[in-house]
């Protein structure tokens, strides 16, 4: 296992298409090492979740710490080629980091309530509806393996700063969730 470089915004790997991985390769040592070094690579950095064009693989493999679930601990969670489709209207805003935009957030409405279709990391097969925080968090994650950043979807140029900045000016208990940077 390894902690790999993360890339920064600029990269252009950050703008590709990632590839589905084939389901009889998740088994392989390739995939499998490729995970651990993901979620190595998260909590050294501090983050909360890691999709693999950040570790310059174009691959459809996200990682996240999954702590959503009222009165259940914390758990880590692989998807594999997930699918995400909205399944309501309404939007809810979340401020939102990167690790590779560091040292800033910003303001980002999303559908509230996303469907999820995905394999962990064993193949098997992944399906459950999101809402609030959460689904914010799966849909920054799986817009990377599109090649979209958060900062694509700033609605107000005016809602986007540094954490420093963030911390002194903008945050209040209900914002101060940290986004997948976490810092
Ligand atoms: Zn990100």
């Amino acid at each position: 296992m390894a902690v790999r470089k993360v890339a920064v915004m600029g990269n252009p790997i950050l703008r590709e298409k990632a590839a589905p991985v084939p389901v009889n390769e998740i088994a392989t040592p390739k995939i499998q090492t490729l995970i651990q070094d993901m979620i190595e690579t998260m909590f050294e950095y501090d983050g909360r979740g890691l999709a693999a064009p950040q570790v310059h693989e174009s691959l459809r493999i996200v990682v996240l710490v999954w702590d959503f679930d009222a009165g259940k601990k914390p758990h880590l969670m692989c998807l594999i080629n997930p699918v995400l489709k909205p399944v309501s209207k309404e939007k809810s805003e979340f401020w939102e980091g990167c690790l590779s935009v560091p040292g800033l957030r910003g303001l980002v409405a999303r559908p509230n309530k996303v469907s999820l279709e995905a394999l962990n990391q064993k193949g098997e097969k992944v399906s459950m509806v999101v809402d609030g925080f959460a689904a914010t968090v799966l849909q920054h994650e799986c817009d990377h393996l599109d090649g979209v950043l958060y900062v694509d979807k700033l609605k107000d140029p005016t809602q986007f700063a540094f954490n420093k900045e963030f911390d002194r000016f903008l945050s209040t208990d209900e914002n101060d969730d940290g986004g997948e940077g976490g810092e």
